[in-house]
């Protein structure tokens, strides 16, 4: 199965980590998740944070796999919603030759 969500400009082993973790909801919930400050504290506070696909046709989340962000960022690295967005491109989307739409992070 093909990944749907990859990070861009960052070396692919975090994408293939993050292909791991992918999950597949039938609607993800809109509502944007305010993650904690920084990855350190999210990873310690033990909160899920999933990326989701805003293309009306896809609307595809996966769950972010924080600790292995914070190895591959550093963990001061901070975890705010526009901080991480930036980071991620929907691969399945991409596939498809759809039009890059923003994701979302949610809880
Ligand atoms: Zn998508």
């Amino acid at each position: 199965m093909a990944g749907i969500l990859q990070i861009v400009r960052k070396p692919a082993s975090i994408v293939t980590e993050i292909r791991n973790m992918i999950l597949r909801l039938p609607r993800p919930p809109r509502e944007i998740a305010v993650p904690l400050e920084t990855l350190a504290h999210t990873l310690a506070a033990r909160e899920s944070v999933y990326v989701g696909c805003s293309h009306s046709m896809c609307c595809r989340s996966a769950k972010l796999d924080i600790q292995a962000l914070t190895g591959r960022l550093e963990p001061g690295h901070r975890s705010m919603h526009q901080d991480l967005v930036g980071l991620f491109v929907c691969s399945h989307c991409k596939a498809a030759g759809r039009d890059r739409r923003p994701v979302f992070l949610h809880s």
